[in-house]
């Protein structure tokens, strides 16, 4: 089995490898990623977040339990540095995530770290694909807090609660911004304990101040997750949301979001720290400003040598013969077809990649092309380069005597042109272009 078909068959060994190439944003990664694409998108994707000690673990625990009583394959991405998944759990913790050890139907794998360049959301969304591909039908993305990380990994699950518990005090007023930004559902967890009414009140006192653009009020639900209470009502609050909030616009949002992020990543691929090292200094010290700076660096990307073969002239005899060759037998297709008159030729232009094979009968026995037969036989006739600037190009030549056989004009696909003699080119008849 290739590795795409071990995933495909959900062998865990397979995932985590795929998975370990994926957070270390290896280059291997992105043909794996783009190999499972066609595979991806079934899955539901919930987000669950909360400060350390809501007892989110036991939450996540829970759900798994409910999801596997619905018959569902579930994947856990843990971006916890305090989750059992992530090793940094209390004992307690650990023994309750053992129920699912050894369930092939659940599948678990901690993203311990922080500080990745562009945050933890392009590497959350990799693996939420890959797992997706491995045909796990809800994957739970667990995160801790409310920072960007989590609102980046929040806007691009199709819901995520936040998990609180009574007792926290001034830590609600301290995340309300957070929450608002993220929760779709917000669990009050060991709601058994006495403040629970009172954090409710306070939950709903922020709900009714706020207003979110999507007009969705988060549905507060009661849990205590140890016992199972609340976790059935939990799922079906996610998939409320799920399905209230247009799950197409969502995707088309989150893609926006991601291919931004695709770009900044190649593109800052191609310049070295070191250069961006020194241009920095060169702008201290100001030497050359920013934009200069960032301008040449596209150049430099963009590849900024202009010159370039357009195409390849061959003389043949019969251009339908020819093709008989070039079209039928080699399977490259012909674009344009004209008759130069000033040239006396007869042209089929084919593409083959950036550049054009162009094959030249005579229209008339005085032809250029017919004598060049005559003298021979068929073959290369010329090559033709792509210049920037026609006239500029001509002077200089003209300057360092070079021999132009004719003034700039109008040839085959409305190119200007010019042909300099082989005794000026080391034997090969040369065709400088620009296009109009
Ligand atoms: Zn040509």
């Amino acid at each position: 089995m290739t590795s795409i078909e071990s995933i495909l068959a959900r062998q865990p060994r397979a995932i985590a490898r795929a998975a370990t190439l994926i957070e270390n944003r290896s280059v291997a990664s992105e043909a794996l990623l783009q190999a499972l694409w066609p595979h991806t998108g079934t899955a539901e994707v919930f987000g669950i977040t909360g400060a350390p000690g809501v007892g989110k673990s036991t939450f996540v625990t829970a759900l798994i339990r409910e999801l596997r009583q619905e018959n569902k394959t579930v994947a856990v991405i843990a971006v916890d540095p305090t989750s059992p998944f992530s090793g940094g759990a209390i004992l307690g913790d650990r023994v309750r995530m053992q129920e699912h050890h050894g369930d092939p139907g659940v599948f678990i794998r901690s993203m311990a770290t922080r500080g990745k360049l562009g945050g933890l959301a392009p590497t959350t969304l990799d693996l939420t694909l890959l797992l997706d591909a491995a045909g796990f039908n809800v994957i739970l993305v667990e995160t801790v807090g409310v920072g960007q990380d989590e609102i980046d990994i929040a806007n691009m699950a199709d819901a995520t609660a936040v998990v609180l518990v009574p007792g926290m005090g001034d830590e609600v007023q301290a995340i309300k911004a957070g929450i608002l930004e993220i929760a779709d559902v917000l669990v009050i967890n060991k709601s058994d304990l006495d403040g629970a009414p009172k954090l409710e009140a306070e939950l709903q006192m922020m709900l009714s101040l706020a207003h979110r653009l999507d007009n969705w009020v988060p549905t507060i639900v009661r849990t205590i997750a140890t016992e199972g209470q609340g976790i059935a009502q939990s799922l079906t609050a996610l998939r409320s949301f799920k399905s209230h909030s247009k799950p197409k616009d969502r995707q088309r949002q989150r893609w926006i979001v991601r291919l931004e992020q695709l770009l900044r990543e190649k593109l800052s691929n191609q310049i070295s720290a070191e250069q961006i090292e020194e241009a920095a200094r060169a702008v201290t010290s100001n030497e050359s400003d920013p934009y200069a700076i960032v301008n040449g660096w596209l150049k430099q990307i963009r590849g900024t040598n202009p010159f370039e073969i357009d195409h390849l002239g061959i003389a043949v005899k019969s251009i339908d013969n020819a093709l008989g060759f070039y079209r039928d037998a080699l399977g490259l297709t012909v674009e344009h077809r004209e008759t130069v008159v000033q040239e006396k030729v007869n042209v089929a232009l084919l593409p083959a990649g950036k550049s054009k094979l162009e094959l030249l009968e005579a229209s008339d026995p005085e032809s250029t092309i017919a004598k060049f037969i005559a003298n021979k036989g068929e073959g290369l006739h010329h090559i033709a380069l792509r210049v920037p600037d026609l006239s500029t190009s001509v002077e200089r030549l003209k300057s360092q005597g070079a021999r132009i056989l004719n003034e700039p004009q109008l040839g085959a696909g409305g190119h200007k042109y010019v042909f300099v003699h082989p005794r000026s080119t080391g034997g090969v008849l040369l065709e400088l272009i620009e296009e109009r």
